[in-house]
């Protein structure tokens, strides 16, 4: 009886142990193990880490680009390359500079985009914005001229009298024409910097990048006339207002680039920029570019500017090859830029 009461004791106590041990052992319930009430959760599940939602780069809008085939072999891997190889007409030639000769084969592609995309009824214009794209617009409905008003005199830079005066007589029915320069002189900067970069460039000093500053001041007074004039183009044609701000980009970092090189530097072309910056007559344009255009060439710092322009060197020119109308026979005299 003991002996059966000591027995009965010890199995009880072999019981208990394993039943702690295998209590002790259990693993904690996963949370979808865990009874439920009514779908919710009693025991509170882990505290769930705050979603982190990647930060997205704001969508840039592009304009519709078309493609523009290679016509022939030209140099790789440079800006110069790339537009003489996409003329399908015979390239301008070297003998004003390869910068002249892509400012004006630049013209001749953006000829060939204007004919190849006529469209009945309406007008067009086309430009050649590299690596072998190209725009097409529609043309607004306003004169060149009316883009003018919007260019206070001290935006007015020296090529005001050349294609806002001269070459208004035969490009008055174009508007875009404003652009089709403008393309052309930022096609030639692109090619200037890029050939400084690559050892290619010749021939000294040039005022190689000052049309992406002076041109980029006339479209965005061509965009105030479109918006005042031809209102429901402006609104609904979102095609000029995507080229414009995508290309105005590019004009500024040419110009960046560009205006701190000593082949290009030069106190007159950033004297411009900082009466854009910085000069009340220009605040109705520095309003527009902020709200229409969003705010590109606005986010430069005019310290900056003033600080890379006491170094200059001022060449003293009387023409300029570009456009065939002024040559670029440059007698450099060297002294101190007057900001
Ligand atoms: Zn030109």
């Amino acid at each position: 009886m003991r002996r059966s009461l000591i027995l009965v004791v010890a199995v009880m106590f072999i019981l208990n142990i394993t039943a702690i041990f295998f209590v002790g052992h259990r693993k904690a319930p996963t949370p979808s193990q865990q009874p439920t009430i009514g779908g919710m959760s009693r025991i509170p599940p882990e505290k769930e880490k705050p979603k982190v939602e990647p930060v997205k780069p704001p969508q840039r809008a592009l304009p519709d680009f078309v493609q523009i085939q290679k016509h022939r072999q030209s140099e790789e891997g440079t800006v110069y390359g790339d537009i003489i190889s996409h003329s399908k007409g015979k390239p301008f030639g070297d003998q004003g500079g390869r910068g002249t000769n892509a400012h004006e084969t630049t013209h001749g592609i953006n000829s060939e985009i204007r004919n190849a995309h006529t469209n009945q009824g309406k007008k067009i214009n086309g430009f050649y914005v590299l690596e072998g794209r190209g725009v097409v617009l529609e043309e607004p409905k306003i004169k060149m001229e009316h883009a003018k008003k919007f260019v206070p005199k001290n935006l007015q830079s020296y090529r005001w009298d050349l294609y806002l005066v001269k070459q208004l007589r035969d490009w008055n029915d174009t508007p875009t024409y404003i652009c089709d320069e403008w393309v052309a002189y930022i096609n030639g900067g692109a090619c200037d910097v890029d050939d400084v970069k690559k050892g290619k460039h010749k021939g000294g000093w040039t005022d190689g990048v000052s049309g992406c500053c002076d041109f980029t001041i006339y479209t965005i007074a061509l965009c105030m006339a479109t918006k005042e004039l031809d209102p429901d183009y402006w609104k609904n044609y979102k095609q000029f207002r995507n080229f414009v701000v995508w290309e105005m980009r590019f004009a500024q970092k040419i110009f960046l680039e560009g205006r701190v090189m000593k082949e290009f530097k030069w106190d007159k072309q950033d004297k411009l920029l900082l009466e854009f910056l910085e000069s009340p007559e220009a605040e109705a344009m520095r309003k527009f570019v902020r709200e229409e255009l969003d705010g590109v060439w606005l986010d430069i710092n005019p310290a900056d500017i003033k600080k890379t322009s006491f170094m200059l060197l001022v060449p003293e020119y009387t023409e300029s090859r570009i456009d065939r109308e002024i040559v670029l026979g440059l007698n450099i005299t060297h002294h101190r830029a007057r900001l």
